[in-house]
């Protein structure tokens, strides 16, 4: 990804690419939601990035740019994600990886992938904002280097999901529906059309709306959430980094920051999977939630951005759904139950 969009990248011929071949995912239309909501639907399905979820975007840039500093390790806070990407590129990498994440709030999944690449994972007795707040302070005082959003390298890299819309519908679309957590994705969407826009690659900007979780609403309520809740794990956060990112997209744009409903995310998230056939995670349904709620002009394009794959948290998918029957390994016993 990071050869693909170099010149809108801060990198230089010293830089060592770090890559997993991240980026270039599908652009998705989606007939079944286009249908429902009554405008042409596509979705950017940031769950076939290599670990899973847009974070490899940011991460890909970050880890680079730390390999070319000489940086030894790297840390950060994380819902899930952002540690199962990290973990990936570090190793990749040769760096240390270390990861603060809240106790029992993160998807088994992603905790499996932040093992798996050898990430040093401690789980902290708080919430995501708890666990951001330690980093920051730690990377003051230790020679580490933090890879969470708050890196401006991360929003950099991010911003090329972007680019890559409009190098397919060839400009940008009218509208673009963004889950909104750490809020330092739709800081980066944002960059990535306004710049894309200056360099002549698209003659407009899309209406940026991004959605928060009821219980997880600081932007929308005005005011950090000291207990943040939803089932949406990935956006469950009270205080974000880029807060202000979020409301310049929205107001720059004459788009908004708006909440949706834990009910309103799973039922987004079923009707994600059943209809159009694309299984993400709950955060992500969100953007698709908040679009069905507000709706799209007839006749728009609207972009909904699913951030990650939802196999990440089979935990959520099989409470969603009834546990599969159990049979006798007998031709009539399965014909009887499948009325077939
Ligand atoms: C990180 C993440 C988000 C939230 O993105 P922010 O940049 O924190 O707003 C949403 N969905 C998924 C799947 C994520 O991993």
């Amino acid at each position: 990804m990071i050869e693909e969009y170099r010149d809108f990248l801060p990198v230089s011929a010293a830089t060592p690419v770090i890559s997993l071949a991240e980026g270039a995912t599908p652009l998705l239309e989606a007939p079944r939601l286009s249908e429902r909501v009554g405008a042409r639907v596509l979705l950017k399905v940031e769950g076939a990035n290599p670990t899973g979820s847009f974070k490899d975007r940011g991460m890909t840039l970050a880890i680079s740019k730390a390999a070319e500093a000489g940086d030894r390790a790297v840390v950060c806070a994380s819902t899930g994600n952002t540690s199962a990407s990290a973990a990936a590129y570090a190793g990749r990498a040769g760096l240390t990886c270390a990861v603060l994440i809240p106790e029992g709030y993160i998807a088994l999944g992603k905790l499996a992938q932040a093992l798996v690449h050898g990430a040093r994972v401690l789980q902290v007795r708080g919430n995501f904002d708890d666990a951001l707040a330690i980093v920051r302070e730690l990377a003051e005082q230790a020679p580490v280097t933090v890879v969470n959003s708050v890196n401006p390298h991360r929003i950099d890299g991010q911003k090329t999901a972007a680019f890559e819309v409009v190098d397919v519908l060839g400009d940008a679309p009218d509208i673009l529906c963004i889950p909104v957590g750490n809020a330092g994705n739709i800081t980066a969407w944002w960059k990535g059309y306004c710049e894309y826009r200056n360099a002549g690659q698209a003659t407009r900007l899309p209406r940026m709306l991004g959605f928060q979780a009821a219980g997880a609403a600081p932007i929308v309520e005005g005011h950090p959430i000291e207990s943040p809740d939803t089932v949406a794990t990935a956006i469950r956060i009270g205080r974000p980094a880029s807060w202000y990112g979020a409301t310049a997209a929205a107001s720059e744009s004459g788009g908004a920051i708006l909440a949706v409903t834990d009910e309103a995310i799973l039922a987004a998230y079923r009707f994600l999977a059943s209809a159009e056939s694309v299984f993400c995670e709950p955060a992500s349904a969100a953007s698709v939630a908040g679009l069905l709620e507000v709706g799209a002009p007839a006749g728009s394009t609207v972009v909904c951005v699913l951030t990650g794959h939802g196999l990440k948290d089979p935990d959520i998918a099989i409470s969603q759904i009834a546990v599969p029957m159990v049979v006798d390994a007998d031709l009539g016993a399965v014909r009887t139950e499948l009325a077939l």
